[in-house]
Parts: C-alpha cells; structure tokens; sequence
C-alpha cells in the first residue's frame, strides 16, 4: 500500500479521494511528505499533479489498535483517524511515540483506553475526526460481541460529542444499523478497508462535493443528505464475520441456530464466534426490515474482479480473470464507471453478454450468498444456485 499503487488503483476504480493509511507508521509519514504536494482543501496530490482535477485526491488518514481494560473486560478497538494538515499528523505521532510503539506496524497498537486516544487527536487539531472502524467485528471494534461496548457513551463518556459517525465494516449495511435507534444521528460511512491496492473501493462513499476536507468531515458531522448522496456496499453475508460459528470445525450457524445451541459449537462445545447479524439483533430496538427516516441510500455491490471470476469459472486472481478485469476497466473508464453507471447493454459492447447479465444480476440482487462466518469471507453464487442457499430480505434489492 505505497502512495504511487494507491493512486493508480483510485484512479482504475474511480475514486476520486482515497485515504493515505497509516500515517503513523515512520515510512509512510516520510512517503507523504515526500511523494505528495497540497492540492487545496487539505487534500493531497502526488507530487507534479495537483492542478490535474482528475487525479485521486489524498486525505490523511491511519488506524490504531486500542487494547485496554475497562470495567471487567478487555477491550479491542480500532479506530480510523483522519487529520486536515501534516502538522496535526506529526503532533499525534509525537503523542503516541511517547506512550506506545508505532514503529513496528501499519496499524499500531496501543495500550491507552479510546478516551484517552480521542484526546489526544482532538488536542492535536480540533479539524482532526475519530470513527470507530468497522464497528461491528467480534474482536477489534466498538460494538464488537468478544471485546466491545454496548454503547457509545459507555466506551468514549464524556468524548461521545466528538464521535459523528463509525463504519459499518464489510459484514454490516447501514440497514441492519438503522434498527438500532441509538445511531440515528450518527453518520455510516463505508471505506474498503483495503490490505492491498487492488481492494481499494470494496465499499466507497458518494458525496456531491468540492474535493475538500473540511467538505468531507461537515458532511460527516451534519449527516447532510443533500450532500451524501450514497454508499456502495459489500453484500453483508460476504463479510468475514455475517453469521456465526467456528471456522476450524467447518460450523456455520445462523444467530437463531446459535440461540438454539446455547452459543456452543456442536463440534467442539466451546462458545461460537458470534458474527455481526446476531451481534446487530441482539442491540437493536427495532426490527428487521426497519428504515430510519434520515438513512442514507447504499447501493449493493460485488468487486468486478469477483464478477468477472464467476462468469469464467476461476479464480479471482488468476491471470485469465485479471486480464479481463483490465481489458474491461480500461474500456469502461473506470471499475466504478462499470459497475454503477453504465447501461447493460454498454457494458455489454465492451465485455461480452455474460459479464454484462452478472453485473445485473449483482445489481438487482439476483444472487446467492453463502454467508461469512468466524473470519472467512461468504461465498456469492451468480450463476446456478449455491450449496446452500441464503433467504436473502426484500432489502437487499438495489438502488438503480
Ligand atoms: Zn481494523
Ligand atoms: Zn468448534
């Protein structure tokens, strides 16, 4: 994940303002520093293109890994942290040198509680903003079933003013978060959580605004829907932590099969890992299905390297599937151009009848998913029908 891979994925994908990540890890602070120039709104550039428009804007951004004791329990939470200038950036580094190791990894961890992390990014600059990472994971996230919080206010107390949104993460959407009447006036927004450049854009946020920081973070903080317009979304049964069960015993539960076993894996008798769909159930106050009045619109979506995997009937990166995805990328503009925008029969004329049908199946829901359990990712069926197929809910129909 250097800068110059990051640019050119953002720029094959579509993305028009893509995170830095780890900004505070020695190399990559240098990197920006030396790779990167200012293009207005606090944004950046690689160096020699900040007047060119269509270039991927920077913003700086990093995660951190909190583990800490809070009442009875060990927490685990990350955190993404985004800042408005490089100053900011060097105070918070300086902050964190002085109480933890963040030399040694992308993504550091840090033995101070998520009140005091909050404080010290806030003092740093007040334009500086805290989400909590894909919320909703069993072991490292705020409402995590293994090691987080019930609430907000129970994990950052006093600080719970500074926090405007979290992230739904691959396993949630922001329909399962609107069941729960608590985050009405958070904000969900949907990054990739990208380990590797070719990741980048698995979710994204469409906002109608200036390439701008400080656009981006009011949008945030007022949940402004004349402004953020959607999001793109993985189906949340393909996420690494949907259902619940044990990877390393084959067992795949739904949360009512997990009620029925008392939380204990038929196999090996030991507490399941409970996924997001259970966790969502048992905090929500509303039921399934429910739509909170001020929700913004998600737009369900499937990777066209994934798209393009099932039509040939390989594997996702297999040069075959590869080849295609950049022929058809190259031809559509970009994978977001493809994958959004254009009409089936355009996509047709650049890829062929059969990756054009899946894009429309994937569009309006016409799939089957396996779904995601104990850290392995659900398996989505395009063609055919899959080993076992998933009752998917009206509201996985998608917005086009
Ligand atoms: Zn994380
Ligand atoms: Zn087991």
């Amino acid at each position: 994940m250097v800068l110059t891979s990051i640019a050119e994925w953002a720029r094959r994908k579509g993305i028009g303002v893509v995170g830095t990540g780890d900004f505070t890890y020695p190399a990559q602070i240098k990197s920006i520093e030396t790779e990167l120039e200012e293009a207005g709104g606090d944004l950046f550039t690689l160096k020699g293109n900040a007047t060119d428009e269509t270039e991927p804007r920077f913003m700086l951004t990093t995660e951190v890994s909190n583990i800490y004791k809070q009442g009875d329990k060990t927490r685990k939470i990350h955190s993404l942290i985004f800042a408005p200038s490089i100053k900011a950036v060097k105070k918070i580094n300086k902050a964190l040198d002085a109480i933890g190791n963040i030399k040694s990894d992308g993504r550091p961890i840090l033995g101070i509680t998520s009140q005091e992390l909050i404080k010290i990014v806030m003092d740093s600059d007040p334009g500086c903003m805290l989400i909590p990472a894909h919320a909703w994971t069993p072991w490292f996230s705020i409402f995590g079933s293994k090691s987080g919080f019930n609430t907000i206010e129970e994990c950052y107390g006093d600080y719970t003013k500074h926090i405007h949104a979290i992230e739904t993460g691959l396993s949630s959407n922001p329909e399962m978060n609107s069941r729960l009447s608590m985050l009405d006036d958070i904000t969900l927004i949907s990054n990739s959580d990208a380990h590797s450049p070719s990741k980048l854009g698995r979710e994204a946020n469409i906002f109608d605004c200036i390439a701008d920081y400080h656009e981006i973070t009011d949008i945030i903080k007022t949940k402004d829907r004349k402004r953020f317009l959607s999001t793109v979304e993985f189906y949340p049964e393909e996420g690494k932590y949907h259902y619940d069960g044990h990877r390393d015993c084959g067992v795949l539960l739904s949360p009512e099969e997990t009620h029925k076993a008392f939380g204990k894996c038929p196999v090996c008798a030991r507490p399941v890992t409970v996924g997001v769909s259970n966790r969502v159930d048992e905090l929500s106050d509303r039921p399934l299905g429910y739509k909170a009045k001020n929700m913004i619109p998600s737009q369900p979506m499937v990777p066209l390297q994934e798209i393009i995997a099932a039509t040939m009937g390989h594997g996702v990166n297999t040069k075959g599937v590869t080849a295609k995805y950049m022929e058809v990328v190259e031809a559509g503009g970009s994978e977001f151009n493809v994958l959004l925008d254009m009409e089936v029969k355009e996509i047709e004329a650049i890829a062929g009848e059969k990756i054009a049908e899946a894009v429309r199946r994937v569009r309006s829901g016409e799939i089957s998913i396996v779904p995601g359990f104990d850290g392995e990712f659900g398996k989505i069926k395009i063609f055919g029908t899959a080993e076992s197929p998933v009752e998917k809910g009206p509201s996985q129909k998608g917005l086009f």
